[in-house]
């Protein structure tokens, strides 16, 4: 049997950053979901494919190939063959990807590509049904959590340092839609599993979060 660690929450929290820095920790193999969704969204608006098309956005799920390598801590997202890693974290795709997510057909792909990762692999995984839908038997279950005004602040100056030009009211306002987007869903919205364990990372440092929540796990592992 494998062993699943599984890490939701919301965008902005630092899921990311705390993911990637505990796979490396713990010999986990790290997978970030939220890339599967942003290449869906990619290829759909590199096709000028809106979100209600569906036969469209069909022929583009049987036909897409994504795939996620991770070297030497570096993770490179592939679709359909090419390096996506930036153009997948671009304000547009910020901007839609939250619509294309909540869409069935699109989460009937994805889940059964994270489930076999998971079944093969002790994996970390982040996204934001991990632990209630994709994994609910999943061994170590985290609710990372944040304030939505820390949120837009974290992302902000991630922007910034990759030379997006966004003022921090539409890092807000884009952060808000999506929040109400993918808790309000139909299919696999954001919640808390009843099981998880909620860690709000709003005054802690990222170095905090590792820390606290690799006890978590260690304690699972060895016991
Ligand atoms: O985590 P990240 O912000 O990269 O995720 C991008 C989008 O993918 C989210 O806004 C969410 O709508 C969607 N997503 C999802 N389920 C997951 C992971 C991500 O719906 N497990």
């Amino acid at each position: 049997m494998s062993f699943v660690v599984a890490i939701d929450g919301p965008a902005g929290t630092g899921k990311g950053t705390i993911t990637k820095i505990l796979a490396e920790k713990l010999n986990l193999i790290n997978i970030d979901t939220g890339a599967m969704y942003r290449c869906v969204a990619l290829d759909c608006l590199n096709k000028n494919i809106t979100a209600n098309e569906e036969e469209k956005i069909k022929e583009v799920l049987e036909k897409i190939d994504i795939k996620l390598e991770n070297t030497n801590g570096v993770q490179k997202v592939f679709l359909n063959g090419e390096d996506v890693s930036s153009k997948i974290r671009t304000p547009e795709v910020d901007d839609v990807v939250a619509v294309f997510a909540a869409l069935k057909i699109v989460r009937d792909k994805v889940t059964p590509i994270e489930r076999a990762l998971g079944e093969k692999n002790d994996v970390i995984m982040e996204g934001r049904d991990i632990g209630t839908v994709v994994f609910p038997n999943a061994d170590v279950k985290i609710f990372l959590d944040c304030s939505l005004e820390e949120r837009a602040n974290r992302r902000y100056k991630q922007n910034l340092e990759k030379g997006i030009n966004e003022t921090y009211e539409e890092v807000l306002k884009s952060i808000k839609e999506r929040h109400k987007l993918e808790t309000e869903r139909k299919i696999a919205p954001l919640i808390k599993a009843e099981d998880s364990i909620l860690v709000d990372s709003t005054n802690m440092t990222i170095e905090e979060v590792v820390e606290k929540i690799e006890e978590i796990v260690r304690r699972k592992r060895n016991g």
